[in-house]
Parts: structure tokens; C-alpha cells; sequence
């Protein structure tokens, strides 16, 4: 077996290949099987035409160890893989395309501009998907969907004339977020706010045959435009006689009301504003209780229309400009202030979103948010970590009503029809022939698009076929828990909860676990423009896709942000290639036939009972964490287990044994090795899983494949506290005898008397059983124990451990002269260094100069050779006075 297992750790060797033999093999294929516990995860689905980055390989990572953990622990385990057609998105990507072959939307028409979509959508779509599989994703490929195939698309239209058949879509004029350059509506979570010191006008509005006038303010001169009012509150004393006359709108002279609303605040600006209903949320709600009406200023490209009179045609800020310009030439502008304004881009361009009236499709959110607040407040779904449980149901306590309408061609057209002679409205998955109300035929289909988010929002069922009650439904649904993104909470989270719990009447997983952003190594955000992010790709290529996924779970816990440190990845490839050098080891080192035979009790050594009941407790561990989704720690623990405790400790320990003559004795060190090395290999795949299955392979008798292997259990039988104590002695022991040697600068082949000093029976039991290891691993000879300090020597060091002090004889360690020559010559290079440090700082010039950093580095320097110092004075003084 060993012949076969390469020299090096080569990830590129066999990462590939493993990943092809699992696929072939169907294990990652998930089937009906109603004898096992179904386990499932439904991938959140990438942009059909993304790309892989670190965000995606951070998030899959999380599912992929969950979901291997539960294939071994014996789940019928299904990850179902998917992407979403990201209409807004991909339809960018193609406008620009056919722009640079000279072409537009309009011209193209629809239907070629969706067969271009297509032909993308075919070309790019590919890739995100050959990507995951590089990081080793062992999701069920036969199962996977797109949000446009026919199927889910049924579930879309379905669900669509459900909750219009409800009365909880409906089609109305409402203020929604307009994104100019998209020309598309936008829903509230696809904008992002941002802080902007802006200006605020002040404007003086004449009161009809009067001489007065009134002031109002606005952040949005152009919308003046479209006024219908001037509001003050009811009880603003101010403008008690005002209310009820007429304002006359500068430049274009148009005779407004003052009326009296509520909702005016009387201590913001002068207490008056401008109702503007087209265009302002607030102000519609005014306009709807009064009677306003409408005036809409603005077209879709962001331009004045012609109810702006002479500025229509012009862009919107450039009419701001000629329209404050104007003002303020006639005389009607009172001041121009700065004003922190709180602006809503467009999340997917940047432009900025205008607020505008348009008729549009929206889903009544009141009635569905209600359920997705009790299943939380009842807890039927949790968060990990907690806290965004809150920032969930404070968004559900909050929501307006969803706008679903896109002005898009690229996803799911509205299943809406009308009669062009009665404006009747049909809802149904096919066109109608004739006009319910009217007979006519003339009916055509509403030409918008849903949000995308309307169909991932149906992910976790509509990909097991819903509305069809299908095996794969009743079996696989609900899911366990969904892995994704703090940042979608609002689009999606709350969104799949809502639609399942209307839908099915279940809530779509138990628990969602929400990972944070993966941030450069100095906490930026990854992005393009700062060139700053790294390409997951790249880094499997240089370090193998397992040191990248153990990278990625480790040092950072859910929900929070984490800092990518190459580093880190270096560090976990070194783990990587330790693992597989001890391995090495052990199959060189084991015969065959040996190591198929169970252990036997009877034959343990001390290190071997500690082992057994180690490996026994990280096991139980281990899974305990998994549980509770502690997967970093999980990680850090089977990583210092394997480092440390076997690794470093145990196979040192076991070495003479392999080597010795007592046949017994080695082929109990071989089993308990290989029997170590599988729980390892077990506890580590989910985490490592090329690596780990790519031993496994060697190993003897290991029989099929690592993947579908048993997770392992913990059984009390195999706990050793008595061991674990002894070994625990012996271990500090060690190390401290060993530190104290390197502070003497003893080098480790000069053997050393150890004299230990205990009254403690325990403790010398222990001592005596430990000689071996002390000779081996400490460089002792010579273990004495005594009761107390009489008879020893002047010159020694000593380790203080537990109820226990050993001291080490130096005479015969040490060429005294020669040590105390050596560290005068480094007592003189330290003070070298430290006078040219002190020197630099003591520069009044530098200290100003310098970078903060830099001056921060010199003094860090200081410290560090002021410590130094100390300990080589220390030193000295002790040799001294030793002689
Ligand atoms: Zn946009
Ligand atoms: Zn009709």
C-alpha cells in the first residue's frame, strides 16, 4: 500500500480524479429511502452567469461539511444544486453584448432578445458550476435546477394566481423606486442608502392675491414641477389663516391649495412643504387623502416630460439646475442650506433611484408577514447566531407591500392578460381566447417580468416539484437549514419563509445559518474596482482546494466577517502535508495483516490507552459541535488532535516500540496507529475531503469509499481518565524539561540527569512508568526520584510541574567558561542594537517624521531587545554565581 501513496502531498495529483470517482460512484446522489432519516440543504442558487468568489466558496464549504457529516452519520443526504436565471442581472450582461454588435432591445425585439438571453445563459452558464465542483461540493448534480425550467416556472404561476386569487396581489398605482438608467421598478431591498451631504432649498411660493408668501423646503427643486399642495400641520398656529387658500407655484404659475395634514412635521424647515404625489411616498399618502391627483413630471430615462413645461426634455439634474437658477433670478429662492440626506441607489448600477408613481404589481405583505413572524417568535426557526433572528423579525414587523413588476424580458412574464376593448384583467398560466367580460378576443399579455426574488423565493419546494405532491416533496421537504449570506436576509430568507408558509403551510428549514463577508487581509471588502479580491480558483490551484476550504471555516465564526490571510492557507496546506507525512510513516511502518486485525486490550500501553481515550473524547466532541453548527471549532480541534496529540506525541512515543523487539508490543502500536489514523481520516473528510479519501485509499482493508464511510461514535468503554492523567504529567514534564534545555542552549544530544522531586505516590508511580519517555522524548538518562532537595548540587535547573520539581545537573551539560563567553559577546551585540533603536526614537526628527507604523515597529524592536537583554543578564548571573 504504500509503494503507491506518493512522496508529497500533491493535491493537483488526485483532487480532480477523487472528485470524478465520487460522481461516477453516485455518491452524492440522494434517494427516496423511507428506512433512513432524510437530511436536507438546498444550495442558495448562484447567478447562472456568475462566477465563483470566495463569498460562494465560504458559503458551499459550510454545506459541503454539513452535508458529509450527515451522509457518514448514516442521513439520506441531499444538497440540491441549482442556479437562479438573476433576470436584472443577466439581462445587463446581454444589453450590453448586443450593444457592442450595434444592436438595442427595442430593435432586437423580444423574442430574439430572449433567444440572445438563452444563447448567454447556455454559453456562461456552465461555469459556476465546473467552479464548485474544484472545491470539492458533493451535491446531488442529478437533481439540479434553474429557475426557468418548465417546472419551477409552474410553481411561479401557480403561486402567482394563488395569492391573486386571494386577493393578495394586486395591481395599483404606487410610489415605487425607479431606477433610471435599469428602467425598471426596483424593490426596497434592492436599494441602497447612502449618507450624502446635499442641499436643502428654501422657496418662497406667493399666496394667490396676496402679498404674502409662503416657505416651503425641499432636497428635490425639480420636483416643484409636479406639486399639487402646499401642507402644513392642523395645529401649526403659524398658518392657521393660511389653510384653505391658494399658493401659486413659481415658474410655471400653477394654483395649488394649502391644505392641513398630520403628517407634516411642524419643527422641520419652516413647517410647510410641498406635496409632490408622483412622486414621493409620503406625498402620495397625502394626495390619496385629499384628493390630489396626480402629476407626473418625470419619464423613465430620468428626464422631464411635457407636464414640466419648458424644461421637459432636460435631465433631471440638469433641470435642477436651470430650475434653482431660475428661482432664484425671479426672486423666489429664501436660501440654500447643506443638508444631510440619506440617497437610495440603485443597488445593481448605482444610479440614483427616483421615487415615482407607476402601476405596478405588488403582493399585500401584511397577511403572509404575520405567520413568518410567529414561526420565529414560536421558535420554529432559528438563527445562527442569534442576534439576526431579530434583524429578521424587525424587518417582517416593518414590510410594506412587495412590488413584484419588473420592465424586464428576461425571467418570468406576469401570467396576466387584458382585453384591449374593456381593460378587463385575466390571471391565468395560459393566454384566454376571449374576454370574460366582453367576448372580445383581443387579449394581450402583460409585457413585464417578475422579481427575480419571487422565484427563489419559492427555491426550497418549487425544486422538488411543487405544486405536484411528488416523493422527493413529501420525503426530502422540509429542509434542515439553509446556508447563506447575512446580506439577504430580506430578499430571500424572509421571502422563502412567507411563500413556504402559504404555500405548504411549513416553514422551508429549521435553522438558517448565516455566514459573513470574506474580506481582504486587512478587512476591506473584496471588489473589483479596488483589485483587491482573490480568486478561489487560484488559490486551489497553488494550495489545493482542502488547505482553501479549512481556511475558510476556521479562525472566524458565523455571521461574522472574516480576514483572508494567504498565510493562513500556506499554514493549512503545511497541516495538509503533515497529515500526509505521518501517514507515510505509519504504512511504512505497519505490516499489512497486522493492522487488519483488531485491538486488543489486553496489550495497551499507557500511550496507547491515552490515545484510544483521546481520539474517543475529540470524537464525541467533535460531533457535539457539528450540532451546534460550531464548525470552526470543530475544525481547530480535529486539526490540534491530529498536530499535536498524534502527530507530534503520540507517533514519537510509539517509535521505539515499532523498532524494538517485543512483537507484541509493535503490533499493538501498529493497530492503535492505524485504528488513530481512520478516526482521524473520518473526523477530518468533511472538512479535507480529497486528502483524506486519497489516504484512505491506502490504507489496508479500509473497505469502499471514505465518503459513505461511518461517522464515527463515541463509546465510553474506550474513556481513560487515569491515562489521560498520567499522560498529561508526562507530556508537561517533557516540555518543560525541554524548554529549560533550549534556555541553556543544551544541545539534545547531550543526555542529562533528571532528578525529580515528589512526595506524592501518585505522581511517583507515574514518574517511574514514564522513564521510558523521559529517556526517549527529554533526552534524560539517569531518572532519579527524591523526596526533597538533599544531595543535590549547586548548579541546576529546575522545571516546576505538577505536586512535582525536577532538576537538571549542568556539570557535564556545560562548558561554563565557554557558555559565559558566548553570552557576553551577546550582551554586547543586544546593547548594539539597542543604542541604535534608542537612538532612532530619541530623534526628535524621526519620531515626527515617520509613519506611525514605522515608529511603532522601532519601538516593538526596543521592547524586544530589552528582553532579550534581560534574560542573557539573567543568565548570566545564574552561571556566575553557579561557580
Ligand atoms: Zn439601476
Ligand atoms: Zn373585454
Amino acid at each position: 500500500m504504500i509503494e503507491n501513496l506518493p512522496k508529497t502531498y500533491n493535491p493537483k495529483g488526485f483532487e480532480d480524479r477523487l472528485y470524478e470517482f465520487w460522481k461516477e460512484k453516485e455518491y452524492f446522489k440522494a434517494n427516496v429511502d423511507k428506512g433512513k432519516k432524510p437530511y436536507t440543504i438546498m444550495m442558495p442558487p448562484p447567478n447562472v452567469t456568475g462566477n465563483l468568489h470566495m463569498g460562494h466558496a465560504l458559503n458551499n464549504t459550510i454545506q459541503d461539511i454539513l452535508i458529509r457529516w450527515k451522509r457518514m452519520e448514516g442521513y439520506e443526504a441531499l444538497w440540491l444544486p441549482g442556479t437562479d436565471h438573476a433576470s436584472i442581472s443577466t439581462e445587463a450582461k446581454v444589453v450590453e453584448k448586443i450593444r457592442s454588435e450595434g444592436k438595442t432591445k427595442e430593435k432586437l425585439g423580444r423574442e430574439n432578445f430572449i433567444q440572445e438571453a438563452w444563447d448567454w445563459t447556455r454559453k456562461y452558464g456552465g461555469n459556476i458550476n465546473n467552479q464548485l465542483e474544484k472545491i470539492g461540493v458533493s451535491c446531488d448534480w442529478s437533481r439540479e435546477r434553474f429557475t426557468l425550467d418548465n417546472s419551477l416556472s409552474n410553481a411561479v404561476e401557480e403561486v402567482f394566481i394563488r395569492l391573486y386569487e386571494k386577493g393578495l396581489i394586486y395591481r395599483g398605482d404606487r410610489i415605487i423606486n425607479w431606477c433610471p438608467n435599469c428602467k425598471t421598478a426596483i424593490s426596497d431591498a434592492e436599494v441602497d442608502h447612502e449618507e450624502t451631504v446635499g442641499h436643502i432649498w428654501h422657496i418662497k411660493y406667493p399666496i394667490k392675491d396676496e402679498e404674502e408668501y409662503i416657505v416651503i423646503a425641499t432636497t428635490r427643486p425639480e420636483t416643484m414641477l409636479g406639486d399639487l399642495a402646499i401642507a402644513v400641520h392642523p395645529e401649526d398656529d403659524r398658518y392657521k389663516g393660511l389653510v384653505g387658500k391658494t399658493a401659486i407655484l413659481p415658474l410655471i404659475n400653477r394654483e395649488i391649495p394649502i391644505i392641513s395634514d398630520e403628517y407634516v412635521e411642524m419643527d422641520f424647515g419652516s413647517g410647510a412643504v410641498k406635496i409632490t404625489p408622483s412622486h414621493d411616498p409620503n406625498d402620495f399618502e397625502v394626495g390619496e387623502r385629499h384628493n390630489l391627483g396626480q402629476c407626473i413630471i418625470m419619464s423613465e430615462d430620468g428626464t422631464i416630460n411635457k407636464n414640466g413645461g419648458k424644461y421637459s426634455g432636460l435631465d433631471r439634474y440638469e433641470a435642477r439646475k436651470r430650475i434653482v437658477e431660475d428661482l432664484k433670478n425671479e426672486g423666489y429662492l429664501a436660501k440654500i442650506k447643506e443638508h444631510d440626506n440619506s440617497i437610495g441607489h440603485c443597488e445593481r448600477c448605482k444610479t440614483v433611484v427616483e421615487p415615482l408613481i407607476s402601476k405596478q404589481w405588488f403582493v399585500k405583505m401584511e397577511p403572509l408577514a404575520k405567520p413568518a413572524l410567529d414561526a420565529y417568535n414560536e421558535g420554529k426557526l432559528n438563527f445562527i447566531p442569534d442576534r439576526f433572528g431579530k434583524v429578521y423579525a424587525h424587518w417582517l414587523e416593518e414590510i410594506k407591500d412587495w412590488c413584484i413588476s419588473r420592465q424586464l424580458w428576461w425571467g418570468h412574464r406576469l401570467p396576466v392578460y387584458y382585453c384591449e376593448d374593456c381593460e378587463e384583467i385575466m390571471v391565468s398560466k395560459k393566454k384566454p381566447i376571449k374576454c370574460n367580460k366582453c367576448n372580445s378576443t383581443n387579449i394581450y399579455q402583460d409585457p413585464d417580468t417578475l422579481d427575480t426574488w419571487f422565484s427563489s423565493a419559492l427555491w426550497p419546494f418549487s425544486t422538488l416539484g411543487w405544486p405536484e405532491e411528488t416523493e422527493d416533496l413529501q420525503y426530502f421537504f422540509p429542509t434542515d437549514v439553509l446556508v447563506t449570506g447575512y446580506d439577504i436576509i430580506f430578499f430571500w430568507v424572509v421571502r422563502m419563509v412567507f411563500s413556504s408558509l402559504e404555500q405548504t403551510g411549513e416553514v422551508p428549514f429549521k435553522d438558517v445559518f448565516l455566514t459573513g463577508l470574506v474580506r481582504d487581509a486587512e478587512g476591506r471588502k473584496m471588489s473589483k474596482s479596488l483589485g483587491n479580491g482573490i480568486d478561489p480558483l487560484d488559490v486551489i490551484e497553488e494550495y489545493g482546494a482542502d488547505a482553501l476550504r479549512f481556511t475558510l471555516v476556521t479562525g472566524n465564526t458565523p455571521g461574522n466577517d472574516m480576514r483572508f490571510h494567504m498565510e493562513r492557507v500556506e499554514a493549512n496546506r503545511n497541516f495538509a502535508n503533515k497529515l500526509w507525512n505521518a501517514t507515510r510513516f505509519v504504512l511504512m511502518n505497519t505490516d499489512e495483516k497486522v493492522a487488519m486485525e483488531k485491538v486488543d486490550k489486553e496489550f495497551l500501553e499507557e500511550e496507547d490507552k491515552w490515545i484510544l481515550s483521546r481520539v474517543n473524547k475529540v470524537i464525541e466532541e467533535i460531533t457535539a459541535n457539528l450540532n451546534r453548527y460550531e464548525i470552526g471549532i470543530a475544525a481547530q480541534k480535529i486539526h490540534d488532535f491530529t498536530w499535536d496529540e498524534y502527530c507530534d506525541w503520540y507517533i514519537e512515543m510509539v517509535k521505539p516500540r515499532l523498532y524494538g523487539d517485543n512483537v507484541e508490543s509493535k503490533r499493538t502500536a501498529e493497530k492503535v496507529l492505524l485504528h488513530v489514523l481512520e478516526n482521524i481520516l473520518k473526523l477530518l473528510h468533511p472538512f479535507m475531503p480529497f486528502i483524506t479519501e486519497e489516504i484512505w485509499r491506502h490504507l489496508p482493508s479500509r473497505e469502499g469509499a471514505l465518503i459513505i464511510s461511518q461517522w464515527p461514535i463515541s463509546n465510553e468503554e474506550m474513556e481513560n481518565v487515569e491515562a489521560e492523567k498520567s499522560m498529561a504529567f508526562i507530556m508537561e514534564a517533557i516540555k518543560g524539561i525541554r524548554n529549560a534545555r533550549q534556555e541553556m542552549n543544551i544541545a539534545p544530544s547531550k543526555k542529562a540527569t533528571l532528578i525529580f522531586i515528589t512526595r506524592d505516590e501518585e505522581i511517583k508511580d507515574i514518574i517511574n512508568y514514564g522513564k521510558r519517555y523521559f529517556i526517549n522524548l527529554a533526552s534524560g538518562e539517569d531518572i532519579q526520584i527524591q523526596e526533597d532537595k538533599s544531595n543535590l548540587g549547586e548548579d541546576n535547573i529546575s522545571v516546576v510541574l505538577d505536586r512535582c520539581e525536577v532538576f537538571i545537573p549542568l556539570k557535564n551539560l556545560i562548558d561554563f567558561e565557554k557558555e559565559i563567553e558566548r553570552l557576553e559577546k551577546e550582551k554586547e551585540k543586544l546593547a548594539g542594537e539597542l543604542k541604535r533603536v534608542r537612538g532612532k526614537l530619541s530623534n526628535e526628527g524621526f519620531i515626527q517624521k515617520a509613519p506611525e507604523q514605522v515608529v511603532e515597529k522601532e519601538k516593538a524592536k526596543e521592547k524586544k531587545y530589552q528582553d532579550m537583554m534581560n534574560k542573557v543578564l539573567e543568565r548570566l548571573e545564574s552561571l556566575k554565581s553557579d561557580n
